[in-house]
């Protein structure tokens, strides 16, 4: 439940006074602005930096100069096992269980690998199903998939647009494009949460209806992990990748993490670029002829762990873990519901919410799209020390991220715009 919102300074004081995790905020470090922390609205794009990290990346600089190769079998963090520390974590996140996930490389990457394992295109079955204005690089990664195997990416990818006069789509038109392409549909790949529109899918319906077809359903999470707790094992999502660096907190280009279910990894026999990563620590140093991956979702791990691009996500992990997912949302609902109170009450200044109003159709982001002055506006809260970002035609993001922002930094966001314009 919701309280009943008032656009006062002393309202938004008070919600901070009881909400169980304020004091998050004090683990993060903020960018400065006239020497106050900034108002830090771009969690979307790069997270803050927990406090935590520099000790954590100087503990393995230290085995590193102590132990040198020891480190991988020595040592706090023992390397060789790097990824397994991240997995407890990384399975609550998105509701799956630990053998389903594990982290390497990046996103754009990871997908790849992933829809190199899942997409088998035969001559009558070999469509891909995505959303309309993708993320550029998921649109760069489908567009040479389907090229990869001979295919013309005007033939083999469909895209979903809104339809006329609407922002956003509905699940009802996705699954009828989803049963109309039929047999003829190898997979889905669609964002969670378009970054654009700050849309969230409907994970569940939108798998549950491309398995009646045959197909295979794949979801790039950057926007949705860390955001928005997921079941992915129980929804029987097919493979998700997502980036760390977003609502994760990993530090910029920090490793990506990826799931597959079960039902999939403990087929020795699924199709796969291999690495002696990939293979058992009991196999992999003998250094014989012959892949046997694990059965696990590490069985798609190739190189060896990068640590340093690890160090940053598991410290973050633990803070995470500590906030409870759960209670990180249920802050998130109602911050941003708090953000698109204060903005509607805005009459000066004319924009549209693009993002849906249904909570369960969005996360911590809200998008405003400005006809005109969109610039100007995103300047003006530059000058005001609030970071948010702006996206070609008009649009500004705006994302309260639960873990580190207040219902105060809501209100002085509004504030600002009230004053300015
Ligand atoms: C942030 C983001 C990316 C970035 O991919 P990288 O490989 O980490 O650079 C890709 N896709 C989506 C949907 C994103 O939001």
């Amino acid at each position: 439940m919701l309280p009943n919102f008032e656009a006062s300074i002393e309202f938004a004081q008070q919600q901070d006074k009881q909400d169980p995790l304020a004091h998050f905020k004090d683990l993060f470090h903020f960018p400065q602005h006239n020497n106050q922390p900034a108002i830090y609205f771009c969690g979307n794009s790069l997270g803050l930096q927990p406090k935590s990290v520099a000790a954590a990346i100087e503990t393995e600089l230290n085995t590193w100069k102590e132990l040198a190769v020891g480190g991988y079998f020595k040592g706090p963090n023992p390397w060789l096992h790097y990824q397994e520390y991240l997995k407890p974590s990384l399975a609550k996140l998105v509701g799956a269980k630990e053998t389903e996930v594990s982290a390497m490389n990046a996103l754009t990457v990871n997908l790849h690998l992933l829809m190199l394992s899942f997409y088998r295109p035969t001559k009558d079955r070999f469509k891909i199903i995505m959303e309309a204005g993708a993320f550029p690089s998921d649109q760069y990664a489908v567009e040479t998939l389907v090229k990869h195997f001979g295919l013309n990416p005007t033939d083999a990818i469909i895209e979903i647009a809104p339809l006329e006069g609407k922002k956003t789509l509905s699940t009802t038109q996705i699954v009828d494009i989803i049963e109309n392409t039929g047999e003829a549909l190898a997979m889905v790949l669609f964002g969670g949460i378009n970054y654009y529109t700050g849309q969230f899918f409907d994970l569940k319906t939108i798998t549950t209806a491309t398995h009646k077809v045959g197909a295979i359903a794949g979801f790039d999470l950057a926007h949705v992990t860390g955001n928005i707790p997921l079941s992915l094992h129980n929804w029987n999502v097919d493979f998700a990748a997502w980036c760390s660096y977003k609502y994760l907190n990993a530090g910029p280009g920090a490793v990506g993490g990826y799931f597959i279910h079960e039902k999939h990894v403990i087929n020795s026999n699924m199709p796969r670029l291999a690495g002696w990563w990939g293979n058992d620590e009991k196999e992999r140093f003998k250094m014989e002829k012959g892949f046997i991956p694990k059965t696990n979702a590490s069985g798609w791990n190739i190189s060896t762990a990068q640590v340093f691009n690890m160090v940053g996500l598991k410290a973050s992990l633990l803070i995470i873990n500590q906030a409870d997912i759960h209670q990180m949302r249920a802050k998130s609902i109602a911050l941003t519901a708090y953000l698109e109170f204060l903005l509607n009450q805005l009459d000066r200044i004319s924009f549209e919410i693009i993002t849906p109003e249904d909570k369960d159709q969005r996360g911590a982001q809200l998008s405003l799209y400005f006809k005109e002055r969109a610039k100007d506006i995103h300047n003006k809260l530059i000058d005001n020390g609030v970071i948010v970002d702006f996206r070609e035609p008009g649009v500004i993001r705006v994302a309260p991220a639960p873990l580190y922002c207040s219902f105060e930094d809501v209100y002085r966001f509004y504030e600002i715009l009230k004053n300015n314009f």
